[in-house]
């Protein structure tokens, strides 16, 4: 099932999501959305009888992460090969402030401070319930399912920083969505990136490090994750710069695919 959040106008809502999507991650035009009363995370599924067709809605992201985005680092081989450092013993985990989070179509704000910023498409996991010290075997347990995410990165602040904070945390710098697909295997998974239409990544979650219950294992070893908490997985080889004007796009099978532009910020 796909749950996206969406305006038409009025107050976001969120709603299930019916119709076909292609091989590029596109919904048929005549995809439908059918509103939920109230956050499927807290008060289950409620569909009430509203419904538009998908192409009358602006999708919002679809998931608001109620106290952070958790970041893994270097956690693809060739990846890790071409930031020039080894691939790390333990899964690499950093935070993303909440506040980076934006949706589909939302303009990816370019930071005054940087003069490289790249693109990451990842895969996303959205925590469903309250979870600490979650075994690998009881991982799906606290899943709510899974989206598209752009860990965007000002490489030269990353860089000249020595840690993530300011790097991955300017507003717009975590496009989520388009939906959430809650039922989905991710153990093989394509996750593409694509600049102004151009492939730039193309990796399979099959190659991930660390996989989704072991990291789901990792990081709340760590720290309480709350519902509609995300997991970025890490990004295949092949990031890039992208600058003012530039379009990108991530998509994975199964999920859909996710567009942002690149904008000067003013
Ligand atoms: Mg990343």
């Amino acid at each position: 099932m796909r749950i996206a959040r969406f305006t038409t106008g009025d107050d976001p809502r969120f709603g299930i999501v019916t119709g076909d999507i292609d091989d590029l991650g596109i919904p048929d035009e005549d995809s439908v959305i059918t509103a939920l009363s109230g956050d499927p995370l807290y008060v289950g599924l409620q569909p009430t009888d509203e419904q538009h067709r998908l192409a009358d809605a602006r999708l919002l992201s679809p998931v608001l992460p109620r106290s952070k985005v958790v970041g893994i680092g270097r956690n693809y081989a060739a990846h890790a090969a071409e930031m020039g450092g080894d691939v790390p013993e333990e899964p690499l985990m950093f935070l993303k402030p909440n506040t980076s989070v934006v949706g589909p179509g939302d303009p990816v704000f370019y930071p005054r401070q940087s003069e490289n910023v790249h693109f990451e498409g990842e895969l996303a996991v959205v925590i469903g319930r309250i979870c600490r010290d979650v075994p690998k075997e009881k991982a799906g347990d606290v899943i709510h399912g899974y989206t598209i995410g752009n860990d965007v990165t000002a490489r030269d602040l990353q860089r000249k920083d020595g840690q993530f904070t300011r790097a991955k945390g300017f507003d717009s710098f975590c496009p989520l969505g388009p939906w959430v697909e809650t039922e989905l295997d991710v153990s093989d998974l394509r996750v593409q990136t694509f600049l102004n239409g151009e492939v730039r990544q193309d990796g399979r979650t099959s190659d991930l490090i660390f996989d989704v219950p072991s990291l789901v294992a990792y990081v709340t070893s760590v720290m309480t994750l709350l519902p509609g908490d995300v997991i970025l997985t890490g990004t295949p080889e092949g990031v890039g710069p992208m600058d003012p004007g530039d379009e990108v796009e991530v998509t994975i099978s199964g999920i859909g695919s996710l567009t942002n532009k690149v904008v000067a910020r003013g």
